[in-house]
Formats: C-alpha cells, sequence, structure tokens
C-alpha cells in the first residue's frame, strides 16, 4: 500500500489522546499481523478511566526471543486535540506536495513510514529480532511509554524514535520536569499587615531565588543545545482572594529541562535548599514543593552504530532536541535511541499540521535500511 493512503488512513482514525486508542492499534495489529509479526497487547485504564493499549510486535528469525529487538521504530499512536473548525483534521488533504490533518506529521507520518518499510522488507530473510512499538498518551506525558518502561516489556539495542525532526536524526534530549508550589501565609485586613502574612510576598521572594538557581545552572554547558544550559520556567502563578485581603496562599509552576548528565531532581534540590533559606530568616514560612514530572535528559554516544547509520542515511549530523519524546524510556530499555521522523516539530502542534510528501517517502527508505542494516544482516 502506498505510504499516503496509509497515512491517509490512520488520520481518519480520531485518536486523540482523551480517547481511547483502541481503534487505531486494532487498524495497526491487523495491518502488521497480515505480514507475520507477534502482536502483543498490554492495555490499562487512564487515570480518567480510558482504556488505553501499548502494542509491541515483533518478528525474527526461527526461535528468536520476543522479548529482545535488535531494533524497534516506536511511534505513539495519540495526538494532541483539534479544532472543531479544521475541516481537514480527520481527512487527509494534499495541496503543494504537502499532506495536511491532524497527527500527518505528529507522529502518524512516521508510523505509515514504518508500516511501509516493514512491509518491503524481506521478513522470511530476518537475522535479528525487528519489533514495532505503538504506544499511547504521549502527548499527557509518555505515560504509555513510562508503563513499558517500568513494565520491562521488552528490551531493544537499538530504537528509532518517531517525532517530526524534519529527517535529522538526533542523539540527545533535554529533559522535562514539572513541580507545583504552593506558599502558604495566613490572612488579615490588609491595612493592619502585622495581624497576618502574605503568601504572595513569601512566593515573590522565592521566585526571586529560583531565578538565581537559572542564572547559576546557566555555568553548566553543553554546547550541543539551544539554549546550551538547563532552563527554568515559572510559567503561572496565582494568588490571593481580594485586593484589601492580605494573601493566604499563593500556587505556581515550576517547569525545568535538565541538560544530560544533570540530575533531573538538581533542580529540585536547589530549591528545596532555597525554601529552607527563607525558612531560617522567617520561622513560620510554609512552603509545598510537588514534584508531578521527573523525566531525566537522555544521550546515546555520538560514535554509537545507529547515529552513525542515520548520519549516513540522512546526510546530515546529529544533533538536539529541546522537546519531550519517548527516547528516555527507549534507553530505560536497553537502547541506543535516535529521534527522527518527517515533518517540523514547529508545525506539529497547530491548526494545519502537515507533513512534506518528499520527506515521508524518504523516511519510508531510511526506515527500510536501518532494518536491512540491523535485522537482516
Ligand atoms: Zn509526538
Amino acid at each position: 500500500m502506498p505510504v499516503e493512503k496509509t497515512l491517509s488512513e490512520l488520520v481518519a482514525i480520531n485518536s486523540v489522546s482523551a480517547r481511547s486508542n483502541a481503534e487505531i492499534i486494532s487498524y495497526l495489529r491487523a495491518r502488521v499481523e497480515e505480514l507475520g509479526f507477534h502482536v502483543r497487547e498490554l492495555p490499562y485504564r487512564d487515570e480518567r478511566g480510558v482504556e488505553k493499549i501499548n502494542m509491541i510486535a515483533v518478528a525474527g528469525a526461527e526461535g528468536f526471543d520476543e522479548g529482545q529487538a535488535e531494533l524497534a521504530l516506536v511511534g505513539h499512536t495519540d495526538t494532541v486535540p483539534f479544532a472543531s473548525d479544521w475541516t481537514e483534521a480527520l481527512s487527509l488533504t494534499e495541496r503543494e506536495e504537502k499532506l495536511y490533518g491532524r497527527g500527518s506529521c505528529d507522529t502518524k507520518g512516521f508510523i505509515a513510514a514504518a508500516l511501509t518499510a516493514v512491509e518491503s522488507a524481506a521478513l522470511k530473510h530476518l537475522k535479528r529480532t525487528l519489533a514495532l512499538v505503538f504506544t499511547a498518551d504521549e502527548e499527557v506525558g509518555c505515560l504509555g511509554a513510562k508503563r513499558l518502561m517500568d513494565a520491562r516489556a521488552l528490551s531493544v539495542k537499538h530504537a528509532i524514535v518517531g517525532e517530526p525532526t524534519s529527517l535529522q536524526p538526533m542523539r540527545a534530549g533535554k529533559g522535562y520536569c514539572l513541580a507545583e508550589i504552593v506558599v502558604r501565609g495566613r490572612e488579615g485586613h490588609s491595612a493592619y499587615p502585622s495581624v497576618g502574612a502574605s503568601a504572595i510576598f513569601r512566593a515573590a521572594r522565592l521566585v526571586t531565588e529560583i531565578e538565581k538557581i537559572a542564572e547559576l545552572l546557566k555555568d553548566d554547558r553543553r554546547e550541543d543545545f539551544d539554549p546550551p544550559h538547563t532552563t527554568l520556567n515559572v510559567g503561572l502563578i496565582q494568588g490571593g482572594t481580594a485586593k484589601n485581603i492580605i494573601a493566604g496562599e499563593c500556587r505556581m509552576t515550576l517547569e525545568w529541562r535538565p541538560v544530560p548528565g544533570q540530575r533531573a531532581r538538581q533542580v529540585f534540590e536547589l530549591v528545596s535548599q532555597a525554601v529552607e533559606k527563607q525558612r531560617s530568616r522567617d520561622a513560620d514560612y510554609e512552603c509545598e514543593l510537588n514534584v508531578v514530572r521527573l523525566d531525566e535528559a537522555t544521550e546515546t554516544p555520538a560514535d554509537a552504530p545507529l547515529v552513525g547509520l542515520l548520519e549516513t542515511e540522512t546526510g546530515r549530523a546529529a544533533g538536539t532536541v529541546a522537546f519531550g519524546t519517548e527516547a528516555p524510556q527507549m534507553t530505560a530499555l536497553g537502547a541506543h535511541a535516535v529521534v527522527l521522523g518527517p515533518g517540523d516539530i514547529r508545525v506539529a502542534h497547530r491548526t494545519g499540521e502537515f507533513v512534506p510528501i518528499k520527506e515521508l517517502h524518504r523516511c519510508t527508505e531510511i526506515l527500510a535500511r536501518a532494518i536491512e542494516h540491523f535485522c537482516l544482516h
């Protein structure tokens, strides 16, 4: 089947993260079982009770080990939501050598290329195990991939993780971490500050300390990244109940993206120290730090075989990504992971997402080469 046709069938299945991905999984399952893959489904219920499924399909030589893959092609089945007035969201539309539709580049384009590549591969002659890993809930925090990691569902030597990179191989990525901070004070009439304690003044002092931490971390540089250091962001802040009431509570979010080699917890520890410092000056300073997410950065060595192969095939030097991917979970499963896919991340989450047809075809060829290189020789 032409890669465009596969992509149009994938895009037609609404698989936004809030819905069950059972329908797209059953489509994928049928497609790969026809080729002789053994399929394992790993279902779970998300926090709202909706059924989600991770799927692992493997093919290999006689007597192969299903739990151990030489090469895995990894793509997430969910997409971000789309505006109701985007009429093309679920019907792939071609204009000027580009295919428009939700998920066309993030990440159904990669999945279509992977299916096309395995269809063209001489699977009968596989010498080593080839796996296709299709996950759920990537767009809401790589939750499906984390389950695969926690369950040690398989071990992988080389993993190509599909994400739009305009076909540049990406061998390293920053981590992604999030904490919720609640600073408490004591309410009172604003005309009499001494009767209360302002949670907003307290939070402001902490934010100033957080900004100093951000400055300090700029010295821990990784020149391959843009920007070349860990970044911090207080993205939301909310506190107080009225203009003439001393604020009793102030909440904020702190997000940080650590560079490889720096532990994800480091920022948390520095902020905890800053809180202690506040407490040493203000005995009833009350502050809760709740870590919501702590995804480590990942890095595959520049001289790893998969990096070398993909650099040769694409003609481009391996780079780094600043956005979250499933590469860390694949690394935890033993893989040298490289992120690669058709389309541009900058158009990925917007209305009018598209994938260039040329890149879709090129990606199919690159994946076919990787299968040949790692599993057929
Ligand atoms: Zn994606």
